[in-house]
């Protein structure tokens, strides 16, 4: 590992792989071990604390894909055959008597003896009421078996799956009223800089809104992180101090700014005196410098105070870091491949982050990719990875990650 160190002394830049790797590592070592009960409508966002294994055979008898007629197809002959029963979704059906059919509808149990459902489609209803078929039938055509989603003992969803409106759906669907899920991850947002003042208030000279605490919040939110909002603090150590010292409780402290200069690296220093600091140099544009280690007993992360590196920094490391505290084993953000609408002649020595779009077929980047420019990445719907040595001629694959999976 790099030691403690001031940033811009140390040596090669630290590849993102790795950076993410130690980081999980850590993550691992403090895991979060608390769980609570809830209802099921109140565990989105959150992880499940435990397996869920399926009680129930689903669906719990063989029911009807379509509208149409339940038979045996051993006792079709090409004859019209008598409606013996109408079976709705919501009832129990009688055993099918011999020779005939059951009008049935989608979701309704199959009667005893029935093997194949024909849809009405298919039918010709006569004068008599009797029905004939038209069409060639097969054995268990348009039945769905009884178990076929699932059987008793079967493994649903495992520990550490995050979950959403499609997992609680399935946990309903087997009868659960509520889930043990992962406690909330506690994280203090602390926004450093003696430049910044809160939206709402007057800028004075040399002054800019606070952008990144709003930005963090709100993600950390969804992701299902209980925040605890520390303010802004003044790159001043002992009031530095002081509020590490406030900020015990919590899981996490993350920290925006203070990290590219050695001057006002107050964090750093406390950091120091009363726990551990490591200084890490990334392969990563925006967002070379981050800052990782502990107050007292309490991790921090100090991401670099440039909204957009502060951005792609939580996005990439930040929050992978956060999922796998609460066991969540796929951290990784979606990505795939897609050809570049533009040329990058220019080849970095750290992975880009270009904030960019996909504009038919293609990615797209904004014009303005410096590191103090948000509104790039309101502009874009994704993070347009571009690797180390890497250059670029139109319709040359790049990869693309979605804004909208590391949102949430
Ligand atoms: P620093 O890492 O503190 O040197 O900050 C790098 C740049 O990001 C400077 O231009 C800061 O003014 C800016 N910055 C730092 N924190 C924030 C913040 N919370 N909101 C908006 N800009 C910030
Ligand atoms: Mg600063």
């Amino acid at each position: 590992m790099n030691p403690v160190g001031k940033p811009g002394k140390t040596g090669s830049l630290m590849p993102v792989e790795e950076a993410l790797a130690r980081l999980l590592q850590m993550a691992e070592a403090t895991p979060i071990l608390e769980r609570e009960y809830l209802p099921l409508a109140q565990v989105d966002g959150r992880v499940l604390a435990q397996d869920l294994v399926s009680t129930l055979d689903l669906p719990p008898w063989p029911n009807s894909a379509m509208d149409g007629y339940a038979l045996n197809l051993a006792d079709w002959t090409g004859e019209p055959m008598p409606v013996s029963q109408k079976v709705f979704a919501g009832q129990s059906p009688e055993p099918l008597k011999p020779g005939t059919c059951a009008r049935i509808f989608t979701g309704a149990p199959v009667p005893a003896g029935a093997d194949c459902v024909e849809m009405q489609e298919n039918a010709e209803i006569l004068a008599d009421g009797s029905v004939k078929f038209i069409e060639p039938m097969s054995i268990g055509q348009n039945i769905r078996p009884q178990g076929q989603e699932t059987t008793p003992g079967e493994l649903i969803l495992p520990a550490g799956t995050r979950l959403g409106p499609i997992e609680q759906g399935l946990a309903a669907s087997l009868g659960c009223a509520g889930l043990t899920v992962v406690r909330k991850v506690r994280v203090a947002v602390l926004s450093t800089g003696d430049e910044l003042v809160e939206p709402g208030q007057a800028l004075g000279p040399g002054q800019i809104y606070n952008s990144n605490r709003v930005l963090l919040c709100s993600w950390l939110q969804r992701l299902g992180c209980e925040v605890v909002d520390a303010g802004i603090l003044p790159d001043d150590l002992s009031r530095t101090r002081q509020r590490l010292g406030e900020l015990q409780d919590v899981d996490l402290i993350l920290s925006t700014g203070g990290v590219s200069v050695g001057e006002a690296d107050f964090l750093g220093i406390a950091l120091r005196e009363e726990g551990e600091l490591t200084l890490w140099k990334l392969a990563i544009k925006p967002g070379k410098p981050l800052t990782f280690g502990h107050f007292r007993n309490v991790p921090v992360i100090g991401l670099p105070g440039n909204p957009a590196s502060t951005l792609v920094t939580f996005a990439l490391l930040t929050r992978p870091y956060l999922l796998r505290r609460q066991g969540v084993q796929a951290v990784e953000p979606l990505k795939f491949r897609v050809p570049a609408g533009f040329d990058w002649p220019q080849a970095g020595n750290r992975r880009e982050y270009l904030r960019g779009r996909l504009e038919q077929g293609r990615a797209t980047i904004y014009r303005n990719q410096s590191s103090g420019v948000l509104r790039s990445a309101a502009w874009a719907d994704g993070l347009v990875e571009v690797m180390e040595g890497r250059t670029l001629v139109v319709g040359e694959d790049v990869m693309f990650i979605p804004l909208s999976d590391l949102l949430d």
